[in-house]
């Protein structure tokens, strides 16, 4: 079944399209990450879902309901703003249970409810306190608590965590994804974290300019990028011009077979050449290129490389780190089976 279905959703401010006939289905119970860079149109997507935005066109449809018109409140949705938006003058148990009370929840069991989401999300016995008497994280879980209090059928989250420092922030992207699991609701957050996306999502949409870019699997989206925008939008990725013959490639001058693995999404002629940093080696006769600046990152090694004005990111793990030095020349390859030829 599908959940949530948009078809040709549009959105125009004036002559400005800042969601552009977006289409997209997803199945129940999925956690989808809205990721791409600032002004993408993430948010007013968001907003749209939400009904706080009118569509220019297109229709939103929720368990096969067309909810293109119905206003926000009606929609049985939950919602997290990037600014928390709870209510100073009210206490936590007050903020938590507030979707309920304006809908007219008797007191007895805006409580009881409140009490089960502070538990839900390990704020037990704060019920009492006023916000300004939490930490950002516990805000944090206040704003989430709050947004599942309907129990909504969608639950919709704009850069929930971009106000905690890194550290919280990692925390709470596998504390977000675990509730999400236990609780099985369809959720859509917004992030321009690509880190974040990866660790939390089922499926990753990625945007520029109003328009989907990609929409898949994290790492299908990380292996398999649709466009050179993705595949440097996600990770790092060694991006090369190259021109792309029958079952090869010529990367500088040098031609190099293609593998049955690697992936060939452009036409003959001129392409971009996608690959990961971990799929980069240093060999004697690879392309030719100079070693610029080695950085231990504890978990990794990172080795960059200068080729032809290009920098090159190569990365290891600690026991594989390479015995070169800065200003060394070297040869770079590309791990056959891991090489993305993209359109130019
Ligand atoms: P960020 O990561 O910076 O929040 P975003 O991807 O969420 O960016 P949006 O907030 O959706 O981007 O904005 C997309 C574009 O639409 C931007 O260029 C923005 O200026 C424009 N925009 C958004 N809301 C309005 C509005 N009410 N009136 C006019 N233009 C708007």
């Amino acid at each position: 079944m599908t959940e949530l279905s948009l078809h040709g959703l549009t959105k125009r401010f004036g002559s400005f399209t800042a969601v552009d006939g977006v289409s997209i289905d997803i199945p129940d119970g999925s956690f989808v990450c809205l990721l791409g860079p600032s002004g993408c149109g993430k948010t007013t997507l968001l907003r749209l879902l939400a009904g706080l935005e009118e569509p220019s066109a297109g229709r939103i449809s929720v368990d096969g309901e067309d909810v293109t018109g119905t206003p926000a409140h009606l929609r049985g949705f939950g919602m997290v703003f990037q600014s928390l938006a709870l209510f100073p003058h009210l206490t936590v148990a007050e903020n938590v249970a507030y979707p309920l009370s304006i809908r007219g929840t008797p007191r007895d069991e805006c409580r009881r409810r409140a009490d089960e989401l502070l538990s839900l999300v390990q704020l037990e016995g704060m019920g009492g306190r006023r916000i300004h008497q939490l930490s950002g994280g516990q805000r944090q879980r206040v704003a989430i608590a709050r947004g599942l209090a309907i129990e909504p059928r969608l639950f919709l989250l704009d850069e929930p965590l971009s106000a905690l420092d890194a550290n919280l922030r990692e925390h709470m992207q596998v504390e977000l994804r675990q509730l999400q699991q236990r609780l099985g609701v369809t959720t859509v957050v917004v992030t321009h974290d690509q880190k974040e996306a990866l660790t939390m999502a089922d499926i990753v949409i990625v945007m520029d300019k109003g328009r989907v870019q990609q929409v898949g699997a994290p790492m299908e989206v990380y292996r398999d990028p649709a466009n050179a925008f993705v595949a440097g939008f996600i990770g790092t990725s060694n991006l090369l011009p190259c021109e792309l013959g029958e079952g090869e490639i010529t990367v500088s001058g040098r031609r190099i077979a293609l593998d049955p693995g690697d992936r060939v999404k452009a036409r003959p002629g001129e392409a971009v050449l996608s690959v990961r940093p971990e799929d980069i080696r240093l060999s004697a006769d690879g392309l030719p290129g100079k070693i610029s600046f080695v950085r231990d990152l504890g978990e990794s090694v990172q080795v960059l490389v200068e080729h032809e004005g290009h920098e090159i990111t190569a990365l290891y793990a600690p026991g594989a780190r390479p015995e070169v030095a800065v200003g060394e020349t070297v040869g770079v390859e590309f791990v056959p089976g891991t090489r993305v030829v993209l359109p130019a």
